[in-house]
């Protein structure tokens, strides 16, 4: 009976001793998690302290020779993209020949920016929706946004990589809307052709969003220019109907302008900022200044129109780039004083000056720009030279920028 008492006994206190230390275990714990989070807490006021500017330089000075050099593929054939877009079930043969036709160009003409392993898959499993843009309530008998969010930020579509799909939303006007609205279906045949191939041509970007900040306005710019040149010089619209991207396209007509042709076809397909950074630093190398123009275009309020000291940042940024590579005052380069003039943010001064240049006096308007071409060997052949399109006296004038 004693032994058994003190067996008894002994296991209490073995397990009196387990309680405690269960509960040191447990002060432990909590107090392991309080320094862990006072750390992290110190790590993250600190992260915010430090001026990005230094962060940016810590990021990308650590691997200054960024490598990057796809293996040639001059040989390769557009066949096999081809019976990629053959096999994809899922969207429809007008679809289809729309991709290969539109397509073709642009892959064989950058083969060797694109990754066509992953292009072949992606398009064999590219999936489409199609939203249109109202639909009925019965009970308020009106018709309503679908998407108001979308349709607040004026989205025609997106391309969503992970999931590999475009959606493509309705572009019509509450006028627009016939009896059958709400019978009729909305799909490729209708569907603004230009917002899908912008999406398109996401699909063409490896979409390595390895980004100074989380969203990328160059990436989007850039994207843009590549959609306007491949689709115009096809579709033989020179009438930009989509200005949408006009406040923002800006960034990737200077770039193009200021960087070699292959960087920024590099950039196009993989999207990867140390392409650009890069390229820049080769102009001058101050990491400093590269961060300022890079930040300048990605801070850019795309949908808060005229955003003026946005764009100042911008332009003085690539003022110093410019002018550090071609010793040469940036308002004389008449292209871009032309694009600058496409965006309505351009000071008076320079307004002025393109006017004097272009022989206008002050009540003539310029009223549309064609951009030359830089990427598509098509659009390039057609637009050799940019073309203002002027209204001088009443009359309707094109001129050509020598
Ligand atoms: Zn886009």
């Amino acid at each position: 009976m004693n032994s058994l008492i003190k067996n008894f006994q002994k296991k209490y206190c073995i397990s009196q001793k387990n309680k405690e230390s269960s509960f040191g275990f447990f002060k432990w714990v909590i107090k392991t998690e309080l320094t862990i989070l006072i750390i992290f807490f110190i790590i993250i006021t600190m992260y915010k302290l430090i001026p990005q500017s230094i962060i940016f330089q810590m990021k990308y000075s650590i691997n200054k020779h960024f490598i990057y050099d796809k293996n040639s593929q001059e040989h390769y054939n557009f066949d096999s993209v081809k019976s990629a877009i053959l096999r994809n079930n899922s969207i429809s043969e007008h679809e289809k020949n729309f991709l290969n036709l539109f397509l073709e160009s642009e892959i064989k003409e950058n083969v060797n920016y694109i990754d066509t392993k992953k292009i072949e898959s992606r398009l064999e499993n590219l999936k489409v929706t199609y939203n249109k843009k109202y639909y009925y309530d019965k009970k308020e008998g009106e018709y309503i946004v679908s998407n108001p969010k979308y349709e607040m930020l004026g989205i025609a579509g997106k391309y969503n990589a992970f999931f590999n799909k475009i959606t493509i939303y309705e572009q019509i006007n509450e006028y627009e809307i016939s009896k059958n609205y709400n019978e009729e279906k909305f799909d490729f045949s209708k569907c603004n052709k230009e917002a899908y191939f912008h999406e398109l041509n996401h699909l063409l970007s490896n979409n390595n969003l390895n980004t100074i900040t989380n969203k990328s306005n160059l990436s989007e710019a850039i994207n843009e220019l590549f959609t306007r040149e491949y689709y115009y010089s096809l579709a033989n619209n020179n009438d930009f109907q989509d200005k949408g991207y006009d406040e923002y396209i800006i960034f990737a007509y200077s770039l193009a302008e200021l960087l070699p042709e292959n960087v920024v076809r590099k950039y196009k397909f993989d999207n990867n900022d140390s392409i650009i950074i890069k390229g820049l630093l080769e102009i001058d190398n101050n990491l400093d200044e590269v961060y300022k123009l890079l930040s300048s275009i990605n801070s850019f309020n795309i949908y808060q129109r005229k955003d003026k000291s946005g764009y100042m940042k911008f332009y003085n940024s690539l003022k110093y780039f410019y002018e550090k590579k071609y010793n040469q005052d940036i308002n004389d380069n008449i292209d871009l004083l032309l694009y600058f003039y496409g965006t309505s943010l351009q000071s008076n001064d320079e307004k002025n000056k393109l006017k004097k240049y272009l022989n206008l006096s002050s009540s003539d308007e310029i009223i549309d720009i064609i951009p030359k071409g830089y990427y598509s060997n098509n659009y390039t052949q057609m637009h050799e030279k940019t073309i203002a399109i002027c209204k001088i006296n009443g009359q309707k004038k094109i001129i050509e920028i020598e």
